[in-house]
């Protein structure tokens, strides 16, 4: 089933036109609970990986343990809280039961986990070097790596036809240093939307103009009108944590290119602009919800943005926390 946002309820590029030459394409990826192959799009799902590459581990978490929880506790903790949340059971004894953070082996440095899987036949403008037509995102759940708060991403892009002998098993990390940091399986529903920039990266003086304007027709432009929440790949950048900062590459200087965003909800009920009109009627308890399909929550409700240089793909690429 496909995933439709609403319409804006205006079109603000009429309304401000030097907004108009900013509009950028976004692609809302609506991840969704299910059960992805290694063959379509995914959050959290299996990647399409040859046998013969070697997986990617994290040096800074080499073992012999760490203090986390294992992939299955999480996964009984999320089922117990589904369960409360449909049925109104009381499942607090169960979940007692189930160790929330405890010393675990690991055996050589972890396994990193799959995070997405993009190919850019489902995901329009997908940024990809020449030949490639597959994006895979990879990280460590831990978040105490040299740039602290979030996980470390490791990126691939690839070209599928050229896997011919796929992994069958990819190999899983004990430890997983939260459940928030374990994104459950998901299948994607691609939707291409119309972005314009984050009220914050506004010259001041546009900014005064749309406050004004929104106190005549009570819409609001950060909320309705700019920029999308949840996962997306492309688009402009939600800044939240900090104000507006230059996106430049640290080594040429070119702009940096959004790739995707990682976020937690996509939608809520308090304001459901944004939410698909397929899912109208679906459950809004947190534990339920289809907007928090991906059970990702990033230093407690944050979003990880991954940047590439326009110029190069050689040039290093950005992660950051927002
Ligand atoms: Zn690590
Ligand atoms: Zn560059």
């Amino acid at each position: 089933m496909v995933r439709t946002t609403p319409p804006r309820p205006v079109d603000i590029g009429r309304h401000f036109p030097e907004l108009a030459p900013l509009a950028r394409t976004a692609v809302r990826l609506h991840p969704r609970a299910g059960r992805p192959t290694a063959a379509v799009s995914s959050v959290g799902g299996p990647l399409l990986w040859p046998a013969d590459e070697p997986w990617p581990v994290c040096p800074d978490h080499a073992g012999p343990s760490h203090v986390g929880t294992t992939p299955e506790n999480a996964r009984r903790v999320r089922r117990l809280l589904s369960r409360r949340a449909r049925s109104g059971e009381d499942v607090s004894a169960l979940l007692r039961r189930i160790p929330h953070q405890e010393e675990i082996s690991q055996d050589g440095p972890l396994p990193l986990l799959p995070v997405a899987q993009l190919y850019a036949a489902d995901v329009p403008g997908l940024p990809c070097p020449d030949g490639a037509d597959l994006l895979q995102v990879l990280w460590c759940s831990f978040t105490d790596h040299d740039e602290p708060w979030v996980p470390r991403t490791v990126l691939r892009w690839r070209t599928a036809a050229e896997v011919r002998d796929p992994l069958d098993d990819a190999p899983q990390p004990s430890v997983v240093s939260h459940r928030n940091y374990l994104p459950e399986p998901c299948v994607l529903h691609p939707e291409p939307v119309t972005e314009y920039p984050h009220v914050i990266g506004l010259p001041r003086e546009l900014r005064q103009r749309i406050e004004a304007w929104e106190g005549r027709h009570g819409s609001s432009y950060h909320d309705h009108l700019s920029v999308a929440p949840g996962c997306k790949a492309g688009g402009h950048v939600r800044w939240s944590l900090t104000d507006a900062v230059p996106l430049a590459c640290a080594e040429c200087g070119s702009n940096l290119r959004p790739l995707l965003t990682i976020a937690d909800w996509e939608w809520d009920d308090e304001d459901p602009s944004w939410r698909p009109v397929e899912e109208s009627t679906t459950p809004l308890h947190d534990d339920i919800s289809p907007a928090w399909a991906t059970k990702l929550w990033i230093n407690r409700g944050y979003s990880l943005q991954l940047y590439v240089c326009e110029a190069s793909w050689d040039h290093p690429r950005v992660q950051r926390m927002q």
